[in-house]
């Protein structure tokens, strides 16, 4: 069974987007995962189709209304549905790599979208939504975290990425950045490929890689080195 999402949206045209290019895109068409972006307005019912209204308590901007947003969840995600239920949201556990290979492993995702000021508090507690933000700063909706989100999960699908093992080698995979690339040509611009890197042995090479990896996540992300170690102290 391919992996399936359901994405829930105000802008159904934003997908699949750069999701239907590339490796990503090339999976769609080759049916290894689905996706298919829902019209939150269709669950509207009154003659404007209103999504949104204004905040209980008084304030800035508009709030997506929860029986609209519930009706949405319920048509994507009827009873029985063993994918998650997502909602973005900047309040929400930073995705990590982690994760992404959790759901990458299961049978999809529902993905809600929001938009305006966010979404009513009684919608997230009463349909279960798991609360992800892709960081620390604030995007105007949630349909480009979504396709983050898609995109991370996608590449690591059995049959996407052309050699699987450069999935396992990348960063954050053990818990620490990767180490710096090179390619030909040997000289650019008076810069040298390290000479370790083409000395042919490769127990060295490992052991350069691994130290360049140490260094730039204590130089950058030390916060990753504290919880891939916590012994080390
Ligand atoms: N008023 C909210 C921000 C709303 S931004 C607050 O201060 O927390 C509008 C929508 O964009 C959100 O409902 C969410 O779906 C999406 N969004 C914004 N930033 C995000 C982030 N960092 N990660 C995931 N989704 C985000």
């Amino acid at each position: 069974m391919s992996f399936s999402a359901s994405v829930l949206t105000l802008y159904p045209e934003m997908f699949p987007g750069a999701l239907g290019l590339s490796l990503a895109g090339r999976a769609l068409e080759g049916g290894i995962w689905s996706l298919e972006a829902i019209q939150i307005r269709d669950f509207a019912t009154d003659r404007h189709r209103t999504v949104d209204d204004t905040p209980a308590g008084g304030g800035a901007g508009m709030v997506m209304r929860a029986d609209v947003l519930a009706r949405a969840i319920d048509h994507a995600s009827p009873e029985g549905d063993a994918r998650p239920r997502l909602l973005m949201s900047p309040r929400g556990k930073p995705l990590t790599q982690a994760r992404v290979r959790e759901l990458a492993a299961g049978p999809g995702a529902v993905i809600l979208c929001g938009r305006f000021e966010g979404v009513d508090q009684r919608v997230i507690d009463a349909r279960g939504l798991e609360e992800i933000s892709i960081g620390d700063f604030i995007l105007s909706g949630g349909e480009p975290a979504a396709l983050v989100l898609l995109d991370a999960v996608v590449r690591l699908l059995p049959g996407v990425m052309g050699n699987a093992v450069s999935g396992e080698e990348e960063s954050f995979e053990n818990g620490l950045l990767e180490h710096p690339h090179y390619t030909r040509p040997q000289e650019f611009e008076g810069r040298e490929i390290p000479e370790v890197l083409i000395s042919g042995n490769h127990k060295k090479i490992a052991a350069w890689r691994r130290a360049e990896s140490e260094r730039l996540t204590a130089e950058r992300r030390p916060d990753l080195l504290a919880a891939a170690q916590p012994l080390a102290k």
